[in-house]
């Protein structure tokens, strides 16, 4: 039997893209399953959440937005670290970009790696790759929370870090006004989780606890459609827990009775497949999600930084 391509090195169909708006000056993008992203127009200027994999792609998202505004870009928000969330920054022109700390010190410590990784695995997401400039460089860190005042009647955007889970610096915006929440990567609607540089046991608990305490009624994840109304949003968030405790249940059953990782991948696909198989990338995250588990049951708690070579040992060793 030939092997399966790696990751999603094969996915190679065109997304439709939608720019909807959720408020009077709210906006975001969705891409059938591809990476989120959105914008939140202040008085004078813009606040972009999220910055795509590459320039050229941002201005894809850019013009699609000039149909609705034309304010300056402000504040570029990433909500952490990975590459195809903030490669395309220099597209939006922006006086400052906003991250976690914790999101600086991994661009710093492994941005490089990850950006090899990331256009290894989903090759699609970088349209015209020659562009990128270079990696992100962050101008605003926080640790707990930043508030930003929109101006007139628009209430304020609040950045603020729920604790570790997707990554080690995940935050979300969130906007009191109009209860919506951007939720980056800590929350998915209908699209397979990536959990290879996660903590998964803190995320599963107090992190998602802290993203549902918001009571959000609108609610952008970091891939698959928008959740509106209290009662979605919850089942996404529950979803996205659903996920986690599958992959903790097994994994860690598998672990304690000294079975090998690839034995805890099967058993988490045959548990996770049939609720989550059809969403998009669940076979293309599955063998690194399973890795990064295995990994905190050993004692790692410092996620072990991917790189071309290591991807493909490990897709080789579990994907077969
Ligand atoms: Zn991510």
């Amino acid at each position: 039997m030939a092997s399966k391509p790696f990751a999603s090195s094969a996915d190679l169909g065109v997304k439709t893209e939608t720019l909807e708006v959720l408020a009077d000056g709210v906006y975001a993008l969705t891409a059938e399953g591809d990476p989120n992203v959105g914008a939140i127009e202040a008085e004078d200027f813009i606040i972009a959440f999220e910055a795509r994999a590459t320039p050229k792609a941002a201005n894809d998202w850019l013009e699609m937005l000039r149909k609705h505004t034309n304010k300056p870009v402000k504040y570029l928000v990433l909500s952490h670290y990975h590459a195809v969330r903030v490669l395309g920054a220099s597209a939006f022109g922006a006086e400052s970009i906003i991250a976690h700390d914790n999101t600086k010190v991994l661009i710093d410590e492994r941005g490089k790696q990850d950006w090899a990784s990331e256009f290894g695995r989903m090759p699609r997401l970088f349209r015209e790759p020659e562009g990128i400039p270079g990696l992100t460089q962050v101008d605003i860190t926080f640790n707990n929370k930043i508030e930003i005042p929109l101006g007139g009647d628009r209430g304020s955007l609040i950045l603020e870090y729920c604790g570790r889970g997707h990554t080690a610096g995940d935050i979300v915006a969130w906007l009191p006004k109009h209860k919506i929440l951007f939720a980056g990567d800590l929350v998915e609607a209908a699209a397979a989780l990536y959990t290879g540089d996660a903590f998964h046991f803190d995320w599963a608990k107090e992190t998602l606890d802290k993203v549902k305490s918001y009571r959000a009624e609108t609610l952008v994840g970091g891939r698959g459609a928008v959740a509106r109304g209290i009662e979605n949003v919850d089942a996404a968030i529950e979803q996205t827990r659903g996920f986690l405790n599958g992959m903790i249940e097994k994994v860690t059953e598998v672990h304690k009775r000294g079975g090998t990782v690839k034995e805890a991948f099967e058993e988490t696909r045959d548990l996770l497949a049939p609720k989550f198989g059809m969403w998009p990338i669940f076979e293309h995250c599955l063998p690194f999600d399973v890795q990064r588990l295995w990994d905190e049951c050993d004692g790692i708690d410092w996620p072990r930084i991917w790189t071309d070579e290591r991807d493909q040992e490990v897709w080789n060793k579990l994907q077969d």
